[in-house]
């Protein structure tokens, strides 16, 4: 699903189709927060937070999403029935999607390549492309 990056409340609108969530029903109790064990910066509640502030260039180009293991401890704990979890791959998607990659796969040359572990190329690129 192509986004419109270049509006935030759009953007915001369509990640919402895109994940099934509705970031509004968030109230910022924090119990994502406290009970993820990834040490994110933002948080998962502050990334709720800047979504709902209508910042959402912000809150996909936030490092902290890549941080994110998917163990989904948020959603788990979430009372308003919120998934953090799925809204912060809901970012990544986007990011990967719509985003300039940070590196070129053609750098990185066939030597490098050929002798790569495949999931490790793989992953790698999930967090840093
Ligand atoms: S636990 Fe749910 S309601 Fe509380 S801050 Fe996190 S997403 Fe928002
Ligand atoms: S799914 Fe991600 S944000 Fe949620 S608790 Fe796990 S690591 Fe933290």
């Amino acid at each position: 699903m192509q986004i419109n990056t270049e509006n935030n409340q759009a953007a915001i609108r369509d990640l919402e189709i895109a994940t099934g969530e509705t970031i509004s029903d968030c109230y910022q109790c924090g119990k994502c927060t406290a009970g993820c064990p990834a040490s994110m910066d933002p948080s998962p509640s502050l990334l709720i937070h800047l979504l709902k502030l209508g910042l959402f260039t912000k809150a996909v180009n936030s490092a902290s999403i890549w941080d994110c293991m998917a163990c989904l401890t948020c959603s788990e704990r979430c009372p308003k029935n919120v998934s953090p979890a799925a809204i912060i791959e809901g970012l990544k998607r986007i990011h990967l999607n719509n985003m300039e990659p940070e590196i070129n796969l053609n750098s990185l040359g066939q030597e490098f390549l050929a002798h790569s572990t495949q999931q490790a190329v793989v992953s790698g690129f999930r967090k840093f492309v």
